[in-house]
């Protein structure tokens, strides 16, 4: 059993009313080789799809609906929000719409990156560029914010880069200092992918230096 889910019935923190929805109620470490955006492998990675709750009623998205929203039900109700779809990869966009809007900008950029990964499941490279530009644009817009966050910032070069940003991981990665030798490695390993024009995706063991199994 690497996790075990559990219905339950929740609160909507947009609209009020109460849904069933399954939560993952316990789960095992995971001691799997991350890629280099922190994805899990298996046998953790297939419970990523129970990151994202969606309202029945209102279409709310976050990590858990019962999440206080900032906003009243008419946003998660509006065009706008209900534009990327009803598929895993628009939950998570419309769950980054929602935490943008709650102010939780790190999370935001998470939640983009996800639904990347949920395209670059379905082989669709177009759809996971622009995922990840919309990550991108989160960090963008909230800098000041964001620029806290080291693993934001080391994120950051890996949605660059994967996105087919090259120029912009070498000229704001070069000599970049993190606190961590373990980010700086990881930043270094950044920077000569970018180099060679390689976006695809690497896993952390890759990196000389770094001691994960
Ligand atoms: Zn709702």
């Amino acid at each position: 059993m690497a996790f075990r889910t559990e219905e339950k019935e929740l609160v909507c923190g947009a609209c009020g009313e109460t849904s069933l929805q399954t939560v993952v109620a316990e789960f095992d470490p995971d001691e799997s080789v991350p890629d280099l955006d922190m994805r899990p492998d298996e046998p953790h990675r297939s419970y990523i799809k129970y990151w994202v709750m969606e309202c029945p009623h209102c279409g709310y998205c976050n990590a858990s609906i019962d999440i206080p929203a900032e906003f009243t039900k008419e946003y998660p109700m509006s065009e706008r929000y209900r534009k990327p779809g009803d598929d895993l990869a628009g939950r998570f966009i419309k769950m980054s719409l929602s935490c943008e809007k709650n102010k939780v900008y790190n999370e935001a950029v998470k939640a983009a990156l996800y639904a990347a990964w949920v395209c670059d499941d379905g082989n669709d490279e177009k759809r996971a560029a622009e995922c990840r530009r919309a990550a991108l644009k989160i960090y963008d817009s909230h800098k000041a914010v964001l620029s806290e966050d080291q693993n934001i910032v080391l994120l950051a070069a890996d949605l660059m880069r994967r996105s087919g940003d090259f120029e912009r991981v070498k000229k704001e990665y070069k000599g970049k200092y993190f606190p961590s030798t373990l980010y700086r490695l990881i930043a270094a390993y950044q920077m000569g992918l970018a180099e060679k024009g390689d976006s695809s995706c690497h896993k952390a063991n890759e990196i000389p230096g770094i001691a994960v199994k």
